[in-house]
């Protein structure tokens, strides 16, 4: 979804031009912030435009994926135009850290908004919205009950009965990670061997594949983000809504440790050209009046509990969260993948 129709460059673009290039909005040539962003969502922009006419700081948005992200500010090094970069998911995030490509900020405004456990503890990103990884079944085969866990999975009650997406996806690894930090490695692989016993095919496709495989009726049940079940409910086309129709959500583990939670974050970069603006960009993603105009256009939930979100969302119902610092999603992150590779989860 690459819908930023103001964005002042396109991927590719040599850090030259960029300098060079002149924003619609601001105060002057150099009244700007760069942002590196895997996110493409809409409502982002909104928030950005926001923050343009509150400051006067025009936003350039240069989209990639995590991945392409982190090549290139590894490739521009200390010449990059990256003030920000933004990004889902917290062992992306980490990642990015990890290859020594952001700095650690620290702020009052930055710590009162976010809490402390869905940002890195030394400030190098910072949680500005929240996801949950659910299980969605089969109405018409399943009970809610009997997928209450994501130990559930596992039974042998769903002997081909489960479809899963690639293990090498950041979701699937930051699942396992969090696993791993609440029970251990024993644990979380004994879970995925498990879950890999029941597969009822090769991983294959989205987190959305999966949905509309559960509900053709290639199997029963499957984990997934909460927005892409949520999209498929609140969908403009008739066929998504069917798709919806036959599935059910629930938060997982609401008996025991709550439902894996992950951030979209943002970091400022380690050769920030603009890391005033870039800190005061990020400050504003996480204040009451961005996650306030945020929450209503955003498929996500707001980064702290006093922030009603979405209607919709909220009328899923309110959920307990699994309570782990999110870095431990990116320490865990390598042995997550050695268990995926050992048990055949591909
Ligand atoms: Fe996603």
């Amino acid at each position: 979804m690459f819908n930023l129709s103001r964005r002042a460059f396109a991927l590719g673009a040599s850090a030259t031009a960029l300098a060079a290039c002149n924003p619609s909005t601001g105060g002057g040539e150099e009244n700007f912030v760069n942002i590196y962003s895997a996110r493409h969502y809409d409502a982002d922009r909104l928030l950005y435009n926001a923050f343009e006419e509150a400051t006067g700081i025009a936003v350039r948005v240069l989209p990639a994926n995590a991945e392409q992200l982190l090549e290139r500010l590894r490739a521009e090094g200390d010449a990059t135009e990256a003030d920000l970069v933004v990004a889902a998911d917290a062992g992306n995030l980490w990642r990015i850290k990890d290859a020594g490509l952001l700095q650690n900020v620290t702020t009052p405004a930055l710590e009162a908004g976010v809490p402390a456990r869905l940002r890195d503890p030394e400030g190098a990103y910072w949680g500005f919205t929240k996801r949950a990884r659910v299980i969605v079944y089969r109405k018409d085969a399943v009970q809610p009950e009997e997928v209450a866990s994501y130990d559930n999975l596992a039974d042998a009650r769903f002997r081909g009965q489960i479809v899963a997406r690639s293990s090498t996806n950041v979701y699937q690894l930051s699942t396992l990670a969090s696993r791993i930090e609440r029970l251990g490695a024993g644990n979380a692989r004994a879970w995925a061997a498990g879950v890999r016993a029941n597969f009822a095919r090769d991983p294959q496709g989205s987190d959305t594949d999966q949905i509309k495989a559960v509900a053709a009726g290639e199997a029963q049940a499957t984990l997934c983000n909460h927005y892409y079940y949520f999209r498929l409910l609140q969908s403009d086309d008739p066929a998504d809504r069917a798709v919806a129709e036959k599935i059910g959500m629930v938060f997982p583990d609401q008996a025991g440790a709550g439902t894996h939670v992950n951030i979209s974050g943002a970091g400022v970069t380690l050769h920030a050209k603009r890391r005033d603006k870039a800190v005061q960009l990020l400050e504003y993603l996480v204040s009451d009046a961005a996650q306030t105009m945020l929450a209503p256009l955003n498929v996500e939930y707001p980064i702290r509990p006093e922030i009603p979100a979405a209607p919709g969302l909220a009328a899923l119902g309110a959920f307990k969260e699994e309570e782990i610092p999110l870095d431990a999603l990116g320490r865990h992150q390598a042995e997550a993948a050695r268990i995926f590779e050992e048990v055949g989860w591909r």
